[in-house]
């Protein structure tokens, strides 16, 4: 367990990890993720949850094979921005050989191969 990592956003990966994923939206419509205290694109400060949508499509990805040393046992990995409608997430995209833009994925938790650390994840939905 890393030391620096922030409490609400813990807790937004254990709500996934159950199956109970969550977006932040404000009055506006606009999705944000956790931890949250604010709308990050109108300020506004009523920010409710909202169930994340099952799946998403892959709006870009990348692939990285020198990774920073928290990573060093996970490369190559690819690492996939996902578009859930209401907000885009960023996770590593597993058990993909040829990621496409537009694929839909799932997205779950897993543990890092390197420290343990749980991560999001995306497989192919
Ligand atoms: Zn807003």
């Amino acid at each position: 367990m890393s030391e620096q990592r922030d409490e609400g956003y813990d807790e937004w990966i254990d709500a996934i990890d159950r199956g109970e994923g969550y977006v932040l939206e404000c009055s506006n419509g606009h999705g944000s993720l956790p931890p949250r205290r604010l709308c990050p694109e109108c300020g506004a400060g009523d920010l409710e949850r909202r169930p994340l949508p099952e799946g998403g499509t892959v709006d870009t990805y990348t692939r990285t094979h020198v990774p920073t040393p928290e990573f060093a046992e996970d490369a190559p990995y690819v690492v996939a921005i996902a578009d859930f409608g209401v907000a885009r997430l960023t996770g590593q995209l597993r058990g993909v050989d040829e990621p496409e833009v537009g694929m839909r994925v799932a997205v779950g938790v897993e543990e890092r191969e390197t420290t343990g650390d749980p991560l999001l994840v995306f497989r192919s939905a």
